[in-house]
């Protein structure tokens, strides 16, 4: 029955009726928990606005992280620490401040690629050292007063984003100390990162929220097949479609907004790809992989939250959800989600 693309396509919409929009669903996903909203969370005790945490504990505003992570706010993939804010990948520290990859860091601020780095401010890969500003070593009384006089120059002469002044669309951010890194300094745009799969926006808004923006370039690819020309089943493709280079469903249908998750125009199969799709029986794929894979993300609800009130007839309860309003799924509270499902 699958073997047929039209067929695949039904069944893929009939499961998206039947069981996605037709199912009841809970508030939230997740298990064994104490005062925690968000999506995705186990184990966690007051974990607050958060998205894919595992033993959390007094937790806000974190994604991908927790294993014993506590006291903390503002982070991404942060693990097995404490007392972090506004950092990105940091494991095993405490006190660790607007910083980015590194372990084992305690009582430092805008760290970048650091491990082991004890009171250290505004470093880059440094290892096992401490009292270091800007990588140069000082004793500790230095370190201090130092450390106490660019926190100061901060809150006079903050870092601002230089688009404010030309008067065009900007983020309108003024960067004192207690801030993270500038967006514009990133190395990547937002919609090279995964925060494009969490958070999905386009060009206009990412422009708005002051985040640089990779302007696809077209690729120079010349199709030499439509998605639309494949055919139904496997059993009707030969190696001749090795050869060939398939313009994307995507990309066809809506150039724009395909663009926005760097859909690539066209793509082509691989022989060990075929093999498996022969092997399994599966209709070729009408769209690149970089759409594959975007669209695949997006089956997940997003690290977003809407205040809502339970769905069934006559429940008050209200909640934290990453179900937003305008979605067709039924959305319960956990007393009635249980009651129906269980
Ligand atoms: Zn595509
Ligand atoms: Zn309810």
């Amino acid at each position: 029955m699958l073997d047929s693309y039209p067929l695949l396509e039904k069944t893929l919409a009939d499961f998206r009726k039947t069981l996605k929009e037709e199912a009841i669903h809970k508030f939230m996903t997740g298990e064994r928990n104490y005062k925690v909203s968000g999506e995705f969370i186990s184990g966690s005790k007051n974990v607050h606005d958060s998205y894919w945490i595992n033993d959390g504990e007094n937790e806000k505003y974190a994604i991908r992280g927790g294993v014993g992570q506590k006291d903390s706010m503002d982070v991404y993939g942060v693990h097995s620490g404490e007392l972090c804010y506004e950092c990105n990948n940091i494991d095993f520290s405490s006190r660790c401040f607007f910083s980015v990859n590194g372990e084992n860091n305690m009582n430092s601020s805008y760290l970048v690629d650091c491990d082991h780095a004890n009171n250290s401010f505004g470093c880059i890969s440094v290892r096992k050292r401490e009292y270091c500003i800007l990588n140069k070593q000082y004793d500790k009384k230095t370190y201090e007063e130092l450390k106490e006089k660019i926190i100061s120059e901060m809150e006079k002469l903050p870092y601002k984003d230089p688009s404010t002044s030309s008067g065009q669309a900007n983020s309108g951010k003024v960067y004192k100390y207690g801030e993270f890194f500038p967006a514009e300094l990133s190395p990547f745009c937002y919609n090279e990162t995964i925060a494009q799969e969490y958070v999905p926006i386009d060009q206009e808004k990412a422009k708005k929220m002051g985040y640089l923006w990779d302007n696809v370039e077209e690729k120079s690819y010349v199709p030499t097949k439509s998605w639309k020309d494949l055919p139904n089943t496997i059993g009707e493709v030969d190696d001749s479609i090795l050869s060939e280079i398939i313009l994307c469903q995507a990309w066809d249908l809506d150039k724009k907004s395909a663009q926005n998750h760097k859909c690539t125009k066209a793509f082509r199969i691989t022989q060990n790809e075929l093999l498996m799709y022969k092997k399994w029986n599966i209709p070729l794929p009408r769209k690149c992989p970089n759409t594959r894979y975007f669209e695949m993300s997006q089956q997940r609800n997003p690290a977003r939250f809407w205040h809502r009130k339970c769905m069934k007839e006559g429940c008050e309860n209200e909640f934290e959800t990453s179900y937003s309003p305008d979605k067709p799924e039924i959305v319960y509270c956990e007393t009635c989600y249980q009651q129906e499902v269980y």
